[in-house]
């Protein structure tokens, strides 16, 4: 992007600033974009300038990019719940929130530069994005910004490592998990500034809401304002989602005060993210849900993880906060490894940074194109029955059926639930893993591209790092080991409710035939032996049937 970023150097003084808010950086708090340019904006203030240096901020809503990226109606939803709290919380502070519909996703540049000049902007900071699209669309944007005569900066948010800082000792990108974490701590252990908050925007001038840009603060028509829905976004469940995954940075940093507070080892089924552990430990309490974490989150029942995953794909929180949370408990140390619940929470925050080097590291992967490029010859199977089945929780497989339904409900799933569904989708049925990965994508409100790609990938095999083709979960033994007593099965298959002991894991073997027929169950729709051995021939030489 460096290449492209040919602008002028920026006048001294007189002016406003631009940030340009994108959908991974929901928030104002502790978010490197915002940070700066409001430090820009004072600057100018400082330099004198009747009226100027104040700081705008707009978000573009563009359903042309979110159709073409899968985004779902929860995902679209949450954007659009948090852009209501971010703009109270910045009508607090006199700065106006513009959103704009743009009707097509190539405008926005021009756009962007139009009202820059309208407004008498001189700067235009953002964060970096780098998903492929997001990446030549930040490219045009600065390079429109050079030719108007403006100064445009793009600054690492998202990540606590920007990509390409880390290298293997021949100066490639890595591509296995375990070098890469060690080479992440060493960097951040060398540079603790990665973790630093950066502090929130100061206020503009009460005097902004009387002049010029005054009327920016409630504007609405002509494509401004942000809307109850998006056309082909209405969510049919938004109120059951706002119970669950509350909006706002307030709301955010709750869901993570009571990872590190509450108390662990209870059941989470329909509780708000944010009261999950509403029984409070003490943050060094061995029982904390965090430092339980090494245990809990292997167990699909227990409230084990933080259910943060919704925040941070929508930046409404940083990943700073999380890591900083965990140096807390930790007596200021910063600590990752698998011996303690903080050190593997962690590693697993890490893996969002590992993904996210991947995906900048190797575009390809945005592309529909497999990291293990002699896999996309894997002869997969067309039945779309056998998808339904999968996407409707009635596969047979109580572990794979209850994970579906928890994700139609919930918009969520567990990440143990997430692993035993993808391979079940991509090796005991062998429908091709894009087909999981769109509709995870369509249906999660934690939607992140690099982690579901990389998710479905390591899952199928086929990704980056992955799990070797020979393993294949066997769906019944994860129930026993993620799910012991069944609750989880339980809870969302609600036709197993009244089975006793280990039947529930596998009701069909389990249980006499007569037995099996009252409880209304699905027969499993493949032989799991069977399965298994097709998946490895396919897999073994790919191309073969
Ligand atoms: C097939 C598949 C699809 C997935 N799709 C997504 C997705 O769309 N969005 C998403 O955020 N995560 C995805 N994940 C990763 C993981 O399942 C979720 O991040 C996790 O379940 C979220 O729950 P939590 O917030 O309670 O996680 P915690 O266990 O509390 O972890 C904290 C945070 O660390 C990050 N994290 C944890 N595990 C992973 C991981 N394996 N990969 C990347 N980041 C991780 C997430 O940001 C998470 O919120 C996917 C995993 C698989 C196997």
């Amino acid at each position: 992007m460096k290449k492209h970023g040919e602008c002028k150097s920026p006048p001294s003084e007189g002016g406003n600033v631009l940030y340009v808010m994108g959908m991974k950086s929901l928030r104002i708090e502790d978010n490197r974009g915002i940070a700066h340019a409001s430090h820009l904006a004072q600057e100018r203030k400082k330099a004198g300038g009747k009226g100027a240096g104040n700081l705008i901020v707009i978000f573009f809503i563009s359903p042309t990019d979110w159709k073409m990226h899968d985004r779902g109606p929860r995902r679209i939803d949450f954007v659009l719940r948090n852009l209501r709290e971010i703009k109270k919380q910045l009508d607090e502070l006199n700065i106006p929130l513009m959103v704009y519909t743009s009707p097509s996703r190539k405008d926005m540049p021009k756009t962007l530069i139009d009202f820059a000049k309208q407004w008498d902007v001189k700067e235009i900071v953002g964060n970096v994005e780098y998903e492929v699209d997001e990446c030549w669309r930040d490219v045009a944007i600065l390079k429109a910004a050079g030719e108007a005569g403006l100064y445009a900066t793009f600054l690492e948010d998202t990540y606590v490592v920007p990509a390409f800082h880390l290298e293997t000792k021949t100066g490639h990108q890595y591509a296995v998990f375990s070098p890469w974490n060690r080479a992440w701590t060493a960097h951040i252990e060398k540079n603790m500034h990665l973790i630093d908050e950066s502090p929130s925007p100061e206020a503009n001038d009460k005097g902004i809401r009387t002049g010029k840009l005054g009327n920016l603060f409630d504007r609405q028509g002509e494509g401004f304002g942000i809307p109850e829905y998006v056309e082909g976004y209405e969510c049919k469940d938004a109120e059951y989602m706002r119970k669950l995954w509350p909006a706002g940075s307030h709301s955010a940093r709750k869901v993570l005060s009571n990872f590190v507070r509450g108390k662990g080892g209870e059941s989470a089924f329909e509780d708000r993210a944010s009261e999950l552990g509403h029984k409070q430990v003490a943050p060094d309490s061995k029982d904390s849900r965090l430092n339980r974490y090494g245990i809990g989150r292997n167990l699909c029942s227990e409230n084990g993880t933080s259910r943060l995953s919704p925040y941070l794909a929508a930046g409404v929180i940083s990943p700073r906060a999380c890591l900083r949370a965990t140096m807390e408990v930790d007596k200021n140390k910063f600590k990752v490894g698998r011996s303690t619940g903080t050190e593997t929470w962690n590693t697993e925050i890490s893996f969002r940074d590992f993904y996210a080097h991947v995906l900048a590291a190797f575009p390809r992967v945005c592309m529909n194109h497999f990291f293990v490029q002699k896999y996309e010859r894997v002869c997969w199977e067309y039945d779309d029955s056998l998808f339904q089945a999968w996407t409707e929780g009635r596969t047979g497989y109580p572990l794979v059926d209850a994970a579906m339904r928890q994700a139609s409900q919930q918009g969520y799933m567990h990440n143990r639930g997430r692993m035993t569904v993808a391979s079940f989708l991509s090796k005991h049925l062998m429908l091709d893993w894009r087909k999981g990965e769109r509709w995870f994508n369509q249906n999660l409100i934690d939607q992140d591209f690099a982690s579901n790609n990389a998710g479905w990938a390591w899952s199928s095999s086929c990704g980056v790092d992955p799990q070797p083709y020979f393993r294949i979960f066997n769906p019944t033994s994860q129930s026993e080991k993620c799910d012991p007593k069944g609750e989880y099965i339980k809870h969302y298959v609600p036709e197993l409710r009244s089975l006793e002991g280990a039947a529930v894991h596998n009701p069909f073997e389990r249980l006499s035939k007569g037995e099996f027929e009252k409880l209304g169950y699905p027969k499993p729709i493949v032989v799991h032996k069977e399965a298994r051995e097709r998946a490895l021939r396919r897999f073994k030489e790919p191309g073969s049937t």
